[in-house]
């Protein structure tokens, strides 16, 4: 996707601090952090949001979780805690129009969320 700015960071049209790399999944740094370890988590393939999801994206969706227990390992957060958040549309905030996994930990979240 020509205007996708997750496609371009995917592309590496745009730099960004990538922890980390495979195939098809790709994770960096939020560039607002909302906890002092903010990782979104992509599919390099371009997919609009979690609502887009198809059947054949469950190897891509597992390959996903695999980086995200990675991630959150190598980021110290996976024995205290951590959160793995899916805006999907308006009422929740999505503001980037490519599926992401925001991995958020290193503090106490409330809940409910806001
Ligand atoms: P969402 O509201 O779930 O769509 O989250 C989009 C997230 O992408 C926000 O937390 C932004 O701070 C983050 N973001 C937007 N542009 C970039 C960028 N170029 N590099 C890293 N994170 C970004």
């Amino acid at each position: 996707m020509d205007d996708c700015i997750f496609c371009k960071i995917a592309d590496k049209k745009i730099s960004a601090n990538v922890v980390y790399e495979d195939g098809e999944v790709l994770a960096f740094r939020d560039i607002n952090p909302q906890a002092p370890v903010h990782i979104l988590l992509i599919p390099k393939k371009h997919i609009p949001s979690f609502m887009d999801i198809v059947e054949a994206d469950k190897g891509l969706i597992a390959a996903i979780y695999k980086a995200a227990q990675k991630i959150a390992g190598d980021a110290s957060v996976d024995k205290k805690g951590f959160r793995l958040v899916v805006n999907n549309g308006q009422d929740a905030g999505q503001a980037v129009a490519h599926l992401h996994f925001h991995l958020l930990g290193g503090r106490k979240f409330s809940w409910p969320p806001g």
